[in-house]
This record gives C-alpha cells, sequence and structure tokens, in this order.
C-alpha cells in the first residue's frame, strides 16, 4: 500500500513538471507567430459569369490588398461538395460573411477568419467536385486597369458527355501567327537571320507538333514569306489582315502570334509571353506558354506581361504573344535557327496550347 502511494505521488510531480514545460513550449512556439505582422487582406469580392471555352464558368475574384498572397486549395467532394481556399496571413477585411452569387453552378460563397493570420474562402458547389470542374489562380497587379493582384477561384459548368479530367482538344481549331513576313523582315540578328523566317518555321512546326500530337487543327495567318494583307500596306492594315483570319474563324479557340525579340544591346537574352490587360483566359494562355517554354531549360524567364499589341486587343478568342528568344543575341539567334531546338519550341507550346484549350 505503502509503496504504491509514492509511486502515485511521484508520478503526479511528473506530470505536474510535464505540464510547466509543456506550457513554456508552447509559449515559446507560438509567441513569434501571434506577433508576426499579417501581411494582405482581401479588399474586395467579385463574382461574374463568363464563358470559356464553351462552358460557362463563375469567376470569384478576390481583390488583395498585397501581392504577398499564399494559399492552399482543399475540397470536400463529397456530401459538402465544397471548394475551400486557404488563404494564409490574409485578413477579411471587410468582405461578407458570405455572399450569393446568384448562379447555378454555385449554392454560396463563405468567408471566414478563423485567426487573424488566416482566411477561408469556401465555395458551396451545386454540382460534382471534379478536378476540371474548379481552378484557382492568382492574376498580377495590372496597373493599367487599375486592379491588385488577385487571387480567381474559378467554378466550371460540368462538360457535356460528362467525360471529365480526360477531356481532350482534339477537333479544335486554333489561330497560328507567324510575325512579319515578305516586304516585312521583322528583326534582323547579328549573323544576318531574319525574324520573319524564324517564325514562320517554328509556327510551321507548332502546326505540325498540334496536328501530331493533340489532334488540334492550326489555321495559320501565312504559311509562306509574304505580307499578310499586301507589300505596300500600313502597319495596322497588315496587322488587322491577321486579326481577320481570326474573325472568319470565330469557333477558333485560341490566337498565338509568334516573334523574335530584339534589342540595341547584344546581351540581352530570355523570353516573354504577353497577353491583353483584362484577359482572364489570355492570362492562362500566355502563362501555359511561357512556363512550357522554360521547361525546355536553356532559356531565362522574362516574365508573362500584359501589352495593346493590335492583333492581341482585336481578336476575339483568348490570344497571347510569344517572344520566342532574342535574335539580337548572337548567342540566342543560333539556337533561334536551330531546327532541334526550332522543334521543341513548337512542342512546347503546342502542348501549352493543348492544356489551354483541356481547361489547364
Ligand atoms: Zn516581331
Amino acid at each position: 500500500m505503502k509503496l504504491t502511494s509514492v509511486y502515485i505521488v511521484k508520478e503526479n510531480v511528473w506530470r505536474h513538471v510535464f505540464a510547466v514545460l509543456s506550457i513554456f513550449l508552447m509559449m515559446f512556439l507560438f509567441l513569434p507567430q501571434c506577433s508576426a505582422k499579417t501581411d494582405n487582406k482581401i479588399e474586395y469580392v467579385r463574382t461574374e459569369t463568363v464563358n470559356e471555352a464553351g462552358r460557362d464558368v463563375l469567376r470569384i475574384e478576390l481583390g488583395m490588398e498585397s501581392d504577398k498572397v499564399k494559399y492552399t486549395v482543399s475540397t470536400k467532394p463529397y456530401l459538402k461538395k465544397q471548394v475551400i481556399v486557404n488563404l494564409s496571413g490574409t485578413r477579411l477585411g471587410k468582405v461578407k460573411e458570405q455572399i450569393n452569387p446568384k448562379s447555378p453552378l454555385v449554392k454560396m460563397i463563405h468567408f471566414e477568419e478563423p485567426s487573424n493570420q488566416r482566411s477561408v474562402v469556401t465555395v458551396d458547389m451545386t454540382g460534382q467536385v471534379l478536378r476540371s470542374s474548379y481552378k484557382v489562380y492568382t492574376l498580377p497587379a495590372d496597373a493599367k486597369n487599375k486592379k491588385p493582384c488577385r487571387v480567381i477561384i474559378d467554378i466550371k459548368q460540368p462538360r457535356a458527355g460528362g467525360d471529365e479530367g480526360t477531356v481532350d482538344a482534339k477537333g479544335r481549331t486554333v489561330i497560328i501567327d507567324p510575325g512579319h513576313g515578305g516586304s516585312d523582315t521583322g528583326a534582323i540578328g547579328a549573323s544576318g537571320s531574319t525574324e520573319k523566317s524564324v517564325c514562320l518555321a517554328v509556327s510551321k512546326k507548332v502546326k505540325a507538333s498540334l496536328a501530331k500530337n493533340y489532334g488540334i487543327k492550326a489555321v495559320m495567318t501565312r504559311e509562306n514569306d509574304r505580307d499578310v494583307h499586301s507589300p505596300d500596306a500600313t502597319a495596322s492594315q497588315e496587322l488587322q489582315a491577321r486579326v481577320n483570319v481570326q474573325l472568319r474563324n470565330p469557333s477558333a479557340a485560341a490566337f498565338v502570334s509568334i516573334h523574335c525579340n530584339a534589342f540595341t544591346n547584344p546581351s540581352t537574352y530570355g523570353t516573354e509571353t504577353y497577353y491583353f490587360g483584362s484577359s482572364g483566359d489570355g492570362a492562362r494562355l500566355a502563362g501555359n506558354i511561357q512556363r512550357e517554354m522554360l521547361n525546355l531549360g536553356g532559356l531565362a524567364d522574362r516574365g508573362v506581361k500584359t501589352a495593346n499589341f493590335y492583333v492581341l486587343k482585336h481578336t476575339t478568342v483568348p490570344s497571347s504573344l510569344v517572344e520566342l528568344a532574342f535574335i539580337t543575341n548572337p548567342h540566342e539567334e543560333a539556337m533561334l535557327n536551330d531546327d532541334y531546338f526550332q522543334s521543341r519550341l513548337a512542342d512546347a507550346i503546342a502542348k501549352a496550347i493543348s492544356k489551354f484549350l483541356t481547361g489547364r
């Protein structure tokens, strides 16, 4: 009896010591986080229904105070049918607790701030939560259109036939626009190669890759070395002639213009891709192209950018213009004129387009 009670006392002492140590440990662990400054806030929430590749999409736009956006996405696909976006280091600001977007795709959007280091956006969907029925991504701040950095949650209408996740782009049409041509050589490299010839060679390979690997049909604005309008056309007549190729194919799913970059300093190098400022689809297309080109290795990332280029502004389908590399840089000029590298560039662009067409 005596021995047992001593043992119990001892155990209680250790429990006590352990509890005190735990409290110190917790204070140590949690203090720095509590005092850490939350660095972001949701400034506004906007919803709109857009049509993307023939499907209705409810686009939920979260305007962010700063561009330091950190988020994770999870789903509750059964019973609740929810897509949940966890924004760390983010406060809700003046956002309402819930918003009914009055959409057939979404019942309600809930906003919670379980702690001052985290906000949670929960989307109650009406349909199944499949990998292809939602997409979460960010768009960079856009000074021209006075838009801050945004987190976009797209909720997509199920595809007809229900073949979700493995939908392919077979049978779709895209427009490929090889820059310059004919009387317009475009930029000229140090060793004398022309932008118009590189653009045409790569574009032809993009067309072949799209057909062979994805069953996607490409309509080219030019198939040989010529002006699309006429040799004596003004710049805007020439560019409009390229836009017209798309307007004559209104069911085309995308327009991609292919160019080489140029600069007075021959050491300038890298790849950049453009889209027109207000286009979410254009941003996705341009982002895909830039990513796949960089995945090749050997090209430096100059970023995805917005621009008011004529062909991006006046086409009526998602559009992007890629500057493959600098023809004015001797090293990149050599790469751009290399048949094998042209094929790899073309495969990367074709892959990016096929991803775009399947909603990625
Ligand atoms: Zn050009």
